[in-house]
């Protein structure tokens, strides 16, 4: 039993299974019988349910499960072949002041377009999840120290700089942001985490809208 594609004759291509069964004549395979079925929706239903499992629903961007899991295949392969990584830890600053001023539905829009920056700040092998309500990570894939806080202070005036209109009313936001560095005899993902939340915490006790890097 095999997945193929086929081809309509207006070019478009849909999904496939192909069964083939043997035609047996005297111990001879005289030909076989092949039946194809059409298999889209099954392919569509599984497409939507790896996406549901790994995006975050509001933003588009994948979730916290699916973050750490690419995070540490990277993080592998870094510590293997001695290359740098770098992590963010960003949380909007007061953000429960959007939502209580502005409503849940601004808070939401921010949400979407504090998302948007970042990925339009980041490179494509860079990894970006929201893995809470306002907060979100970055691995930065092959990036040094020096790199990354041009990364993150990019990011950082960004959004400072940004403002929405929401219904009609003018919204803006500032986000706080804590960087760690892969270590040499790193002990991995959960080390780099906890130092980018030590330097986020740093960076939100620094008066916030600020980067802060772990010592
Ligand atoms: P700080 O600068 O210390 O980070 O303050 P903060 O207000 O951002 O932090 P706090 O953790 O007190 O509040 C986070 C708020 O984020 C509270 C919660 O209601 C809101 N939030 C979490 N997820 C969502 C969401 O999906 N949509 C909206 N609109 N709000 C959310
Ligand atoms: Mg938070
Ligand atoms: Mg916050």
């Amino acid at each position: 039993m095999n997945d193929w594609k086929l081809w309509r004759k207006d070019g478009t291509a849909f999904d496939v299974e192909l069964v083939s069964t043997p035609i047996r004549e005297n111990d001879r395979i005289e030909g076989a019988v092949i039946l194809f079925s059409d298999i889209s929706e099954r392919k569509r239903l599984e497409r939507e349910l790896t996406q549901l499992a790994t995006m975050d629903s509001l933003t588009g961007i994948i979730n916290r499960r699916f973050f750490m899991e690419r995070a540490e295949e990277e993080i592998s392969r870094a510590v293997r072949y001695n290359h740098p990584i770098t992590f963010f830890m960003m949380d909007i600053d007061h953000f429960k002041n959007v939502n209580d001023t502005y409503g849940h539905h601004a808070g939401d829009v921010v949400l979407k377009n504090v998302s948007q920056i970042c990925l339009d700040s980041l490179r494509l092998n860079d990894l970006f999840g929201r893995i809470g309500g306002e907060e979100f990570a970055v691995l930065l894939p092959e990036t040094p120290l020096e790199h990354a806080k041009i990364v993150a202070e990019r990011i950082r005036q960004s959004i400072e700089k940004v403002r929405w209109n929401i219904d009609g009313i003018t919204v803006s936001c500032t986000m706080s942001i804590g960087i760690s560095q892969l270590q040499r005899n790193s002990k991995g993902l959960h080390q780099l985490m906890k130092a980018a939340d030590d330097a986020l915490y740093d960076a939100k006790n620094s008066g916030r809208n600020c980067i802060r890097i772990f010592q």
